[in-house]
Formats: C-alpha cells, sequence, structure tokens
C-alpha cells in the first residue's frame, strides 16, 4: 500500500504513521517529494487491509495499493529518478557514468595498465572481476581476494571508483571492504540469498539482468535488495539469450525505455557482454545513450589477445578512447554530458 501524506505534513505526522505501520508488521519506505511525502509500505500482502485504518490518522490524504508486484522499485511509490551516489560521482543524474576495465583482474601490471587507460579516456569507474562466476570449472575463476587488493591499488593510483562482482552471500562483506560498488551479475538475478546480503551492505548495487529473466521477474529481485534498506541499486541490461546466434546475447535495449517508464533505479547498459564482440561495442554503447541509458560499463584491455577472459570482446585502449570521442555527440543530442 501507499500512504500519501497531505501537502507539507509536518515532521511528527510522518514519524507517527511509519510507527504505526511498523506496529502492523509493515515497513514503512519513505519517498519526500518538494510538496509531499509517499509513504510506501511493504510486508506481508495478507495483513494488507489493516493498513487501510491508518486512513484515519492527521496528516493522511489518503491510502493507494501499489499495482506494481515490484513494490519500492516502482514509480509508484518512488516518482522521481533515483540518483545513486558513490562518493563524489552521481549515477542516475544529467552527466553519464562510464565505467571501463578488464573482465577479470590478472594481475598487477594488466589492473594498473587498465586502469590508466580507461581515465585517460573519461571514465570513473573501473570494472574487473576478482570472483568470476565462469560457465565451466576449469576456467580461469579470478585472483579472489588478491585481485580485490589489485583494484584498491589502482583506485589508489587513480582515484577511480571500483565496481567488482559478488557471487556468494558469505563473501559480501568481504567484497564491500574493497569495492564501491558491488556487482551481481547475470547468473545470480535470481539468487536470492545473495541479493538479501547485498541488501544488507552499505555499498550501492550495479545489479545485471539474467539472460533468461524477464524484466517484471527482474524487478522483482531488485526488490529483495530494496527491501533491506539499500535504495542503491542500479540496474543493469547486459543481453539476454534468444533464438539468434550471431551475437553472444541479445542486447535488449527495448529494457531502456520500459524501465524507465516502471522505475525510479537507474539504468546503465553492458555492451560487451550483450554483443560477445569487440566490433559490435561502440555501436551499441551509442545506442544505449541515444535511448536514454544513464550509462554503460564495458571491457578494456591493455592486451584484448591475451586476456584470461573475454578477450573477444574486450576494446584495446585506443578503440576505447574513440568510442568515448564518438559517445560526445550522442550523449549532447539526449540532452547528457560525458
Ligand atoms: C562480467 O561483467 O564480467 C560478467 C560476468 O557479466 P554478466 O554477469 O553480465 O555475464
Ligand atoms: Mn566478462
Amino acid at each position: 500500500m501507499i500512504i500519501v501524506m497531505k501537502a507539507h505534513a509536518p515532521e511528527e505526522q510522518i514519524a507517527e504513521v511509519c510507527r504505526r505501520i511498523e506496529e502492523l508488521g509493515f515497513r514503512p519506505h519513505l519517498s519526500r517529494g518538494e510538496v509531499r511525502t509517499i509513504i510506501g509500505c511493504v510486508g506481508d500482502e495478507r495483513g494488507k487491509p489493516r493498513l487501510q485504518t491508518l486512513e484515519l490518522l492527521e496528516g493522511v490524504e489518503s491510502i493507494v495499493p501499489i499495482l506494481q508486484p515490484f513494490k519500492l522499485a516502482s514509480r509508484e511509490v518512488h516518482p522521481a529518478k533515483t540518483i545513486v551516489r558513490v562518493g563524489d560521482l552521481a549515477i542516475g543524474g544529467e552527466r553519464l557514468c562510464i565505467m571501463a576495465g578488464p573482465c577479470s583482474v590478472e594481475s598487477e601490471e594488466q589492473i594498473m595498465a587498465a586502469a590508466a587507460a580507461v581515465r585517460a579516456a573519461g571514465a570513473t569507474v573501473l570494472r574487473g572481476g576478482a570472483f568470476k562466476p565462469r560457465t565451466s570449472p576449469y576456467a580461469f575463476q579470478g585472483l579472489e581476494e588478491e585481485g580485490l587488493k589489485l583494484l584498491a591499488k589502482a583506485r589508489a593510483a587513480t582515484g577511480l571508483k571500483i565496481v567488482t562482482e559478488v557471487i556468494k552471500p558469505e563473501d559480501v562483506d568481504l567484497v564491500a571492504e574493497y569495492a564501491d560498488i558491488l556487482q551481481v551479475g547475470a547468473r545470480n538475478t535470481q539468487n536470492f540469498p545473495l541479493l538479501t546480503r547485498c541488501g544488507g551492505a552499505k555499498k550501492p548495487v550495479l545489479f545485471k539482468r539474467g539472460m533468461a529473466t524477464t524484466i517484471r521477474e527482474w524487478l522483482q529481485a531488485a526488490e529483495y535488495i530494496l527491501t533491506e534498506g539499500n535504495y542503491d541499486v542500479i540496474l543493469c541490461e547486459r543481453g539476454i539469450r534468444t533464438f539468434e546466434t550471431a551475437t553472444r546475447f541479445t542486447l535488449d535495449l527495448n529494457a531502456v525505455p520500459v524501465l524507465n517508464e516502471l522505475t525510479h533505479l537507474p539504468v546503465i547498459v553492458d555492451p560487451a557482454h550483450g554483443t560477445g564482440h569487440w566490433k559490435y561495442v561502440t555501436a551499441m554503447a551509442k545506442a544505449a545513450i541515444a535511448c536514454g541509458a544513464d550509462g554503460i560499463i564495458l571491457e578494456v584491455h591493455p592486451k584484448p589477445e591475451e586476456a584470461l577472459s573475454d578477450g573477444i570482446q574486450s576494446l584495446k585502449p585506443s578503440v576505447f578512447q574513440q568510442l568515448m570521442a564518438e559517445l560526445k555527440p550522442v550523449a549532447e543530442a539526449v540532452g547528457r554530458k560525458l
């Protein structure tokens, strides 16, 4: 249910409504607008009718049901766009967020070279997996904590923020010690225990779409993070499985305007995994920005031919630099800044 407070309702009235919501066994989630505050009440659906009695409280204008199955992610509960702040970085505002770096952290030399290159080209977030969810158990699984330490070193040297994947609930605290943004990958979109743990972390979450997850399933999965009190969720479209085999996945850019309508959460696009080939990354990065994404995440490797994972879809630093130059006029055409 959504409790809509009267215009400029005083803080005491808002606090009292929240207290009563908790008393009834629900969790209040506040969304403060310029004029009025909206309080989303989430909890066991079966107890919902009890909330109707709160209509009698002072300052309450109306109580309406939340129509979408995803509650806290919906524009109904939170009409204004969310801006996720990572230190001095804002994701979801006018300025686009560019995240780039290798698929995996492989060595100190590799991650330092990648960090310097992506920073020089204008990225503000360095990506790199330390824990890798690989399709084959025989493939490189990542440097684990050693990889996290190397990422921290690259951050210290460049000032870039770090985004890196966490694949197990029990690793969330460790990864959160090093990362600025926790990444939940496509193979874990519906790993609910992992999502719940990320919801308890004090770090923003880059939440990728599963390759066979519908937009509505994805938003309901995001709810597992939000309902734990972590509202800093960035959605990432990274391609879905279709009958098409010419590309690794089919980058579903339809998802961008659909998400911008359904949810207030920032949306970024991964044209590297979405296409699976470096040749197509620039075109789809431009398309992503043109259709309303808040940023992109892609793979850049100092020597793609030597990469231990995803070399074929990784850009050389010079190609990334050229991509950034081509992205600028596209960003300006849709009223965004690079
Ligand atoms: C990655 O970012 O390297 C990755 C494994 O992505 P995804 O989860 O989208 O496959
Ligand atoms: Mn990858």
